[in-house]
This record gives structure tokens, sequence and C-alpha cells, in this order.
């Protein structure tokens, strides 16, 4: 039977589902399907409202469905949106994970991804706080495989 992950969007006021790409084989049965584990934490930026939030493995939801829904699709993709830690001598990679269909561009996804206000502080892995970038070629979005 089709079946979708998917993560509730934690912004109260949105509350979209963000569906997560199929895993990588269509065949898996859900109890062995290659999905995130314990401890699986990953930031997640929503394509509706624009807001980024952390997910855990206990935010992913999975859903049968008897007919894969319209919108659904296996041409979803994940991207990687990247930028250093400003700290001095760090450098640390920060990562922001989105997923979209195949027409959306590397472009598209910062655009969206910077809708956040710059004042948002992330921690980087080392345990600094962390500015945003003001430019945008300071940013890499790549198309990345799924974080599991
Ligand atoms: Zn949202
Ligand atoms: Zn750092």
């Amino acid at each position: 039977m089709p079946y979708v992950h998917y993560l509730n969007c934690r912004n109260p006021k949105c509350m979209k589902p963000i569906l997560l790409p199929h895993p990588k084989h269509p065949d898996t049965q859900p109890n062995q399907a290659e999905y995130p584990t314990v401890d699986w934490k990953k930031f997640f930026l929503c394509l509706e409202c624009k807001q980024v939030n952390e997910y855990s493995d206990k935010n992913v939801l999975m859903e049968m469905r008897d007919m894969p829904h319209p919108l659904e699709r296996d041409e979803y993709l994940c991207w990687s949106i990247r930028y250093n830690c400003d700290e001095e001598n760090c450098g640390t990679r920060i990562e922001t994970f989105a997923v979209a269909d195949d027409s959306v561009a590397a472009e598209t996804m910062l655009d969206i991804f910077l809708c956040q206000p710059l004042s948002v502080l992330r921690l980087c892995p080392r345990g600094h706080w962390a500015r945003m970038p003001q430019h945008p070629k300071d940013f890499d979005v790549i198309p990345c495989v799924f974080p599991c």
C-alpha cells in the first residue's frame, strides 16, 4: 500500500505537511523504511510559511494511502541550504533542509529561506550562536540525499 512520510510544520499558524521524499527503495515495507532513527534532529524549511524549525524523529509521521495523493510525485528532492558559522576561526557548516518538487530551482529555494529574519541565531554544531550571512553568495544551496 502506498505510504508517505511527512512532518507537520511546527509553526502553529501553518501546520501544513512537509512531505518527505520516498525512501530509496519504493518496495520497502514501512517498518523497514530508511527513515529517521532515534536522536535524529534536523532543521527544515517550510515552503508554505517560510519558517525554519527543528524537527526530531518524533515529528516524522507516516500515513498509509489507498491512492497516491495527486500532489505527490516521486520527484521530490531534498535540498541542503548551508552557510558557515561566523565565529572567528570556526567556519562549521550550519545546515537547513528543504523538500520540494523538481520545479523549484536553487535560487527560489534561497529566496524563500531568506524570508527568515536576519536576526535569527542558530547554534553551530560546535556551540556558537551564529548569525546568518548578509549576502546571498555566502549561502550554498545544493540537492542532497535525505538526511537520515
Ligand atoms: Zn509552515
Ligand atoms: Zn561555530
